[in-house]
């Protein structure tokens, strides 16, 4: 910067000093080179002096040429030193934004909802993904079997979800055998699942797709995953997670979403689970991405209830901002 204003100095000096010279000349010394001369010299004398002028003009031509040459030069260069100030700036407040937070006490926190699920027997941890596969069948029939499972239990509680799967198993739940079942007979074995029609009509597709495309496995990757019909972001990264025990990312649903916004555990309050997963994976510790899509949907199911937690009872209610807020009511 300080190179580039003395440069700008140093030109506009240079300018001064070519217009006071070109004033204090002739009236003729304007920026432009004259016509050839037309008449013959009368004298000498006069002829040389002629000379002399058309010299001094095209010499004076050159000079704002260069001129106008460095000027253009030191313009280009302003654009840039500003074009790269912006840069600065910018890069700083992305630092700024992406900066992520630890929150306070979180492994504190962390401690207590494992103690409080020690017992292992929300809902979750009997009848979530993880139990609806068959044991015995091969990786790639487990892995479809998970996928259905979790779309099955969106918008639907998990014994109910688990109940429709138990049915879907007896009747043969591979890639194959639901290419060749009627639509119709998946939405009577799944009912009562929210949106079941719909859920018949996706899983069925999906069978078509995994045969056409992925060898009747099913694709290894969330965006992959996304695009199968009614399969969903947190349904993607479960998936992942459990079918090809991968981490990949967490999974949020309505309980992580939740409970995640109650302790504080995003900068600020989040609208949607894809924004609350982002913020929880900007600080939380990846060795604990899958445990903690269970343990918060399980302390969702039976303590930080969507209505009325048990704050009361809860071993957090010193250190969450909820909690504090209804004890000392
Ligand atoms: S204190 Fe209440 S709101 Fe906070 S984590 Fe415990 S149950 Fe949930």
């Amino acid at each position: 910067m300080f190179l580039f204003l003395s440069r700008v100095n140093h030109v506009k000096i240079a300018i001064f000093n070519v217009i006071t010279v070109m004033e204090s000349s002739s009236a003729q010394s304007t920026y432009f080179i004259p016509k050839q001369e037309c008449q013959p010299a009368s004298s000498n004398m006069a002829s040389s002096s002629k000379r002399q002028t058309r010299s001094n003009l095209i010499k004076q031509q050159a000079v704002k040429i260069k001129l106008e040459t460095d000027v253009n030069e030191l313009l280009e260069e302003k654009v840039k030193v500003k074009k790269a100030r912006k840069k600065v700036v910018v890069s700083m407040e992305d630092n700024v934004t992406k900066e992520p937070i630890m929150p306070e006490n979180w492994e504190t926190v962390l401690k207590n909802i494992q103690i409080m699920r020690a017992k292992k027997d929300a809902p979750v941890d009997l009848m979530g993904a993880e139990k609806c596969a068959d044991a015995e069948n091969s990786q790639e029939v487990k892995r479809f079997q998970v996928l259905v499972s979790l779309m099955l239990s969106s918008q639907t509680k998990d014994q109910i979800t688990f109940a429709a799967m138990e049915k879907l198993r007896k009747h043969g739940l591979g890639v194959e055998n639901i290419i060749n079942t009627d639509e119709e007979v998946i939405a009577k074995l799944i009912h009562p699942v929210g949106f079941w029609k719909k859920k018949a009509s996706y899983i069925k597709k999906t069978a078509s797709i995994l045969a056409e495309h992925y060898n009747s496995d099913i694709p290894e990757t969330v965006e992959e995953l996304c695009k199968l019909p009614g399969v969903g972001q947190k349904m993607a990264v479960l998936t992942v997670n459990i079918g090809w025990d991968k981490t990949v990312g967490i999974g949020v649903d309505t309980h992580v979403h939740r409970i995640a916004n109650r302790l504080g555990w995003t900068r600020q309050p989040t609208k949607t689970p894809e924004s609350t997963q982002k913020e929880l994976e900007d600080w939380l510790p990846r060795s604990l991405w899958n445990e903690v899509n269970v343990l918060l949907v399980g302390f969702g199911q039976q303590h930080c209830t969507p209505v009325k937690p048990h704050c009361g009872t809860c071993l957090n209610r010193d250190l969450c901002p909820v909690g504090k807020s209804h004890v000392n009511r």
